[in-house]
């Protein structure tokens, strides 16, 4: 049997935490063996279905590299079929017409609640062969009244439901509608899917799915259904624990496989290793070693996730990754040095590319802005003779690599018998605005001469003016 999985989004929004990972098992799983994924977009819902979000979902999967083999499908371009499917089902006895009418099933329902019984249809139309005038039915599965169904699922394990917990459930609307339960089925059973992964919250429609599929006469996948992802209070996560489109985090300056190696481990674990090449994960990833349980959503996680894959870019592709976060930032960089200097001596101290992007941003400016609690604490009439005489030292030096312009620093500290420090910290608050930069020598050399020079002039005014003012 060939594998092939699905994933199938409603684009009545962005792709997010949840959809991502399902895609990503769902992909893992047809890749690692050697199958086909199909993508599908299940737009039934014309009301909140949009354009956009058929985007967002498309330009969220081709960012994590999700590539697919077949589709995108779309639902509603496939009603004749739907349509033809719930015809035989009716012919061949499997669904029936239902005339009851909105309010019958109404007092059915509230009388149900008020028993505290489960509310359920009461097969009234179950046997009815006649038609009623003036009223358009809805067509309803009709589900064996006893027996159970039995989803041997590849990660919950065993679960049985018994056929009397079931209710018939309408498959096409009356006003012509084919209902996701029916759609879902005929798209499974059509694209010929052998597994379907997905998120546990349609665990309770599975039993009615695969009665459809008996009912048509096609095999039932396997299935697998997984836990959901969870906000840091345990409930599921949603836009108020910040779950956001995973478009954000390319935004963010995460890498796409920093976020997918990330989005494996929500739910999906090998021993205790968290760091994963895309190699690996094809390699180890089996859908059995998803746990059964919600796993919690941790930014400070994929941080870390983020900038262990970060550490192993070249200068070159780190530097591509910042100039585009750059950009998306409106920060320029025509105007400095290369931006694979600046990423290489960035690497160590930023989680993301969006965090780089923000220190960056000093290498390419003309002036900084002074951070107060900084320039307080180095900018005092004590740094006033240092910072002349580094301006003076540097003003007359050729020589603009690291390394001698560390050494040029060291000769004044020897010279005015101080610490180094009492001469990196005020100098690096002079250049950068800020208490802390990458080492003093890179940051010179990439901040370069000229603006090197022009921060210090204006560090020693702001210190002059401060003893001016006592
Ligand atoms: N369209 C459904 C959803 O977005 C998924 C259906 C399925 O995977 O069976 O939740």
């Amino acid at each position: 049997m060939k594998v092939r999985t699905r994933f199938a989004p409603s684009p009545t929004g962005y792709l997010h935490l949840g959809g991502a990972r399902t895609a990503l098992f769902c992909w893992l799983f047809a890749r690692k063996h050697k199958g086909e994924f199909v993508l599908r977009v299940e737009d039934t819902d014309r009301e909140r279905s949009t354009d956009e979000s058929v985007q967002a979902i498309l330009d969220g999967m081709q960012w994590l590299g999700l590539d697919y083999d077949e589709g995108p499908f779309f639902q509603t371009e496939r009603y004749d079929r739907y349509n033809e499917v719930i015809d035989q089902l009716i012919e061949s006895g499997h669904a029936y017409r239902c005339y009851c009418s909105k309010e019958r099933l109404d007092e059915m329902r509230e009388q149900a609640i008020a028993e505290k019984r489960k509310p359920r249809y009461d097969g009234t139309c179950r046997e009815r062969t006649d038609a009623e005038a003036g009223v358009d039915p809805v067509i309803r599965f009709k589900t064996p009244l006893d027996g159970k169904v039995v989803i041997d699922d590849l990660v919950k394990g065993t679960i049985e439901i018994d056929n009397a917990e079931l209710d018939d459930l309408v498959i096409r609307r009356s006003d012509g509608n084919p209902t996701y339960n029916l759609t879902v089925v005929v798209d499974d059973a059509d694209m010929e899917i052998s597994h379907v992964i997905r998120g546990d919250d349609h665990i309770n429609n599975t039993p009615r799915q695969i009665h459809i599929f008996n009912a048509m006469g096609v095999a039932t996948p396997a299935f697998a259904h997984l836990p959901m992802i969870l906000g840091d209070d345990g409930k599921r996560m949603s836009k108020r624990h910040g779950a956001v489109s995973v478009m954000q985090y390319e935004s963010d300056g995460i890498l796409p496989h920093a976020m997918l190696n990330y989005l494996a481990r929500l739910g999906w674990s090998h021993g205790d290793q968290e760091i994963f090449t895309m190699q690996e994960l094809l390699g180890l990833f089996e859908i059995e070693d998803c746990q059964r349980s919600g796993s919690v959503f941790d930014k400070t996680k994929l941080l870390w996730v983020n900038q262990q894959h970060m550490a192993t870019l070249s200068d070159d592709e780190l530097g591509a990754a910042l100039s585009d976060v750059m950009a998306s930032k409106s920060i320029p960089t025509e105007n400095g040095p290369a931006i694979s200097k600046v990423a290489a001596v960035l690497k160590d101290r930023a989680q993301s590319f969006a965090e780089m992007a923000d220190q960056a941003g000093i290498f390419y400016q003309d002036a900084v802005e002074l951070d107060e609690k900084a320039a307080k604490k180095q900018l005092r009439p004590v740094a006033l003779p240092v910072l002349e005489s580094v301006h003076t030292k540097l003003g007359s030096t050729d020589q603009w690599q690291a390394e001698s312009l560390k050494s040029v620093l060291e000769d004044i500290a020897q010279e005015m018998d101080i610490g180094f420090g009492k001469i990196g910290q005020p100098l690096r608050v002079a250049i950068t605005g800020s208490g802390a930069s990458p080492d003093i020598g890179d940051t010179l050399e990439l901040i370069g001469k000229a603006r090197s020079l022009a921060r210090i002039a204006s560090a020693i005014e702001v210190v002059k003016a401060r003893a001016d003012a006592g």
